[in-house]
């Protein structure tokens, strides 16, 4: 029946105490008979006020656990958009659990089993955010080598200088990069193949070019980079939040090294 009709959902993990490491959560869920009783607060949770049910992680007895809660329950109190740098059009917010009761029968698999089942849902959000910001660095790169071949300079066009047309080069070559990690890790997860490094990999690497392209192509529009008569600036505010949401880049390295130490080889 979830999949019936087009709902969102949220995943709701993170808390002001718990981010990166996310066994820190102090949200709790209490098991009375067939019933679980789920307090505490998640907040930064995506789609948090148009959700029609969310993915909550709690600790039962310590152990993190998940559970789908609909959002609609009594005690469910969803805070106001944040105002965040950019991605205005996403909706952010807190959301608290007070004594919100569920049935018992809406854990997601064993007490114990949610860090697992919240790790294992990068593998297939990952290589989406990815080509979220591989689309960033694309609308970067198409503006500035619009404007490059446009705009004249000292009697010539902005793009026959190679100190304007090689750092497009090189941003091509990058985001075709990333493209390839990105599709990879799609490929793998499509597959039923493990892709936890693989899609830590296109998430840092694609976050990272996405950022870089928008910073140089502002400077390669100069003045039209830094006002909003033209979309540079918001592609700036828009790539950075690929740095840090889905697991920043420092923790995608971690997931990369992890791996890495069960290697022999590279
Ligand atoms: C717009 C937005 C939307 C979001 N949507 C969701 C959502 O839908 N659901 C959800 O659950 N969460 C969501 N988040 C939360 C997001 O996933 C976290 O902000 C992110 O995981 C980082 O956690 P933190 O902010 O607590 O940073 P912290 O964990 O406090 O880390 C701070 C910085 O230190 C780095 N760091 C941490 N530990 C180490 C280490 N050991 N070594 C090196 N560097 C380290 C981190 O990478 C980060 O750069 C959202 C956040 C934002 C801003």
């Amino acid at each position: 029946p979830m999949t019936r009709e087009l709902m969102f959902s949220a995943y709701a993990v993170t808390e002001p105490g718990a981010g990166s490491d996310v066994n820190r959560i102090s949200t709790i869920a209490v098991r009375y008979g067939n019933e679980y009783v789920i307090n505490g607060v998640k907040w930064w949770i995506t789609n948090g006020s148009v959700a029609s049910w969310y993915f909550v992680l709690a600790k039962v007895d310590g152990k993190p656990t998940g559970f789908v809660v609909p959002a609609d329950l009594p005690g469910i109190i969803r805070g106001p958009k944040e105002i965040n740098l950019g991605q205005h059009a996403s909706n952010t917010v807190r959301i608290t659990f007070e004594d919100v009761k569920i049935p018992a029968s809406y854990r997601v698999g064993e007490e114990g089993d949610g860090f697992n089942i919240a790790m294992k849902t990068f593998d297939h959000t990952r290589p989406g955010v990815a080509a979220g910001a591989n689309g960033v660095a694309r609308a970067a790169i198409n503006l500035a080598l619009e404007y490059a071949k446009r705009r004249r300079t000292f009697d010539k066009k902005l793009i026959s200088n190679q100190g304007i047309s090689f750092p497009l080069a090189e941003l091509l070559t990058k985001l075709d990069a990333s493209r390839m990690l990105t599709l990879r890790a799609a490929w793998l997860i499509d597959n039923g193949k493990d892709n936890s490094k693989e899609a830590a990999m296109a998430k840092w690497f694609a976050a990272d070019v996405a950022m870089e392209a928008a910073i140089k192509a502002a400077q390669i529009l100069g003045g039209y980079g830094y006002t909003n008569e033209m979309p540079v600036e918001k592609l700036i505010r828009d790539a950075k939040i690929y740095q840090i949401y889905e697991g920043a880049t420092e923790i995608q390295k971690m997931v990369i090294v992890a791996k890495m130490m069960r290697m022999k080889e590279v």
